[in-house]
């Protein structure tokens, strides 16, 4: 999971939604702050985590 700086503020976006961003990325020109592997983040945009964790 990335923490992207956004004209609108601070978001968390997986690998996945990254790709879905990335033309706003390059326009808005987002940066990402830093790249976290923690199961408890959660992307903003579609709400799953790095990993699944399974019982
Ligand atoms: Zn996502």
């Amino acid at each position: 999971m990335k923490l992207w700086v956004t004209p609108k503020g601070d978001r968390w976006l997986c690998d996945e939604c990254q790709k879905d961003f990335q033309e706003q990325i390059d326009r808005e020109e987002w940066r990402a702050a830093f790249e976290k592997l923690d199961p408890m983040l959660r992307c903003s945009e579609c709400k799953h985590g790095d990993v699944e964790i399974f019982d």
